[in-house]
């Protein structure tokens, strides 16, 4: 189908099956022969900073298995730290992504860097207030913690909610409910009412999570979230695997989102129940979550993993994972109004597909295609609020030879640093002294 798209400052203006729009003089023209638009995908879990551990954490299962008493990341400085949030987003833009949900411990640390991706972000500083992560009780959980640990979420809120022209937006993030009393998630859902904002978790990430809650409420993690008034339609619930069927119906009747992080669920070896949660009435969005940050992989896995729980090689087609990555991602971020399909009037969040790559011809259907068949190195422009992320697959927002370099350097620095303070870990890559230059 030959047809035209006009953008005018940030918005979709026109969309003519005609092809004539492109005639009007003064308009920068883009010859579309053989190249497909798409909308751009919102990743609804992510934590770009801990591109650092790729290629080492996704094996070693979760909680890891890697017994170092300190993270990799105790060696890098804020700086240091920031680089791989701007090698994540580098990653996130290469693979289509426009809006994607930074969630972390210390996003504002950071946040300024990723604001130059030109991504439109939602930023989510966590909050937690447990001393110990390790079997814990309900007499571990500190009010101190939890009152500077929401103080911090104000605080991010009030800088960064509504920035670059509305680009920048926050969401509330409560760690997890392992990591959360009850006065600290329901103090957490009201500021995140009171600003009018949604408001995130991992739920049932982990068969230790539930262990944990089982050990310090007596009930799942979901019954626990109910219990606290955590649940709702404004709530992005990431993971949500090894649910109970009585799980699955509360998170549905709460008309929750659910973050499906497909690859990671699939490297952890869990496939959460992404049919049951959409019938009992939650929407599916899709994440990323750790060290990477390749949605084309993660619509493709989710198919896959769809596919062989459902034992239907029907279903879901391409064309659901694609709805469960752009239209219900831009909806679980917030963004449904203003992205997550094409349409005049919407935002330019968008990118561009070379259709006449070897892996997608012939493009007769050209969704399924590139679900099936696509790699980010298929994407030559990404844009967002009609400004270019990236052109001619080349990244205009963001230094990535700097950042790789930097990257690459920092990366092997700081894991032969924790492998040489803790020789006794045993972990299975003996690294170079000295690093790659
Ligand atoms: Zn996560």
């Amino acid at each position: 189908m030959r047809t035209a798209i006009l953008v005018e400052d940030d918005r979709i203006a026109v969309i003519d099956p005609t092809n004539r729009t492109a005639d009007q003089p003064g308009t920068d023209v883009i010859d579309g022969r053989g190249k497909a638009v798409f909308p751009g995908l919102s990743n609804c879990h992510t934590h770009l900073h801990l591109t650092h551990s790729r290629g080492i954490q996704e094996d070693f299962g979760f909680p890891s298995s890697l017994r170092f008493p300190s993270t990799v990341a105790a060696f890098m400085s804020q700086e240091e730290l920031g680089v791989f949030a701007a090698l994540g987003a580098i990653e996130a833009i290469r693979s289509g992504t426009t809006g994607l949900i930074e969630i972390g411990f210390d996003v504002p640390s950071y946040a300024a860097v990723i604001a130059r991706s030109g991504l439109r972000l939602v930023l989510a500083q966590s909050c937690s207030d447990v001393v110990a992560d390790a079997v814990a009780t309900s007499a571990m959980f500190s009010p101190a913690r939890a009152d500077a640990s929401l103080q911090r979420v104000a605080e991010t809120i009030e800088r960064w909610h509504g920035a670059e022209g509305g680009r920048i937006t926050c969401c509330v993030a409560a760690h997890a409910p392992e990591a959360c009393s009850p006065a600290l998630l329901r103090a957490a859902r009201t500021l995140a009412e009171s600003r009018r904002l949604r408001y995130t978790i991992h739920l049932c990430q982990s068969r230790w999570e539930i262990e944990q809650v089982m050990r310090q409420r007596g009930v799942r993690p979901t019954e626990y979230l109910s219990q606290n008034e955590f649940l709702g339609p404004d709530l992005i619930a990431a993971h949500c695997r090894f649910m109970t069927p009585s799980e699955v119906s509360l998170l549905g009747r709460s008309r929750a989102f659910v973050s499906h992080n497909a690859a990671m669920a699939a490297r952890r070896a869990a496939a959460p129940p992404i049919q049951a949660l959409a019938t009992a009435g939650c929407t599916i969005a899709m994440g990323s979550d750790n060290m990477a940050e390749d949605m084309v992989e993660v619509m493709r896995t989710g198919l896959f993993m769809e596919r062989v729980a459902r034992q239907d090689a029907q279903s879901p087609q391409p064309e659901d994972v694609l709805e469960w990555a752009a239209r219900n991602g831009a909806n679980a971020l917030g963004h449904g109004q203003i992205a997550g399909s094409l349409e005049v009037g919407k935002k330019a969040d968008l990118f561009v597909v070379d259709a006449r790559r070897p892996n997608l011809v012939p493009a007769v259907r050209i969704v399924s295609a590139f679900v099936h068949n696509g790699q980010p190195a298929d994407i030559e422009a990404v844009m967002v609020d009609g400004r270019w992320l990236m052109r001619d697959r080349k990244v205009l927002t963001l230094d990535e030879k700097n950042i790789v370099t930097r990257a690459e350097a920092i990366g092997q620095r700081a894991w032969r640093q924790l492998v040489e303070k803790y020789p006794d870990v045993s972990f299975p890559i003996r690294l170079p002294r000295g690093g790659a230059a």
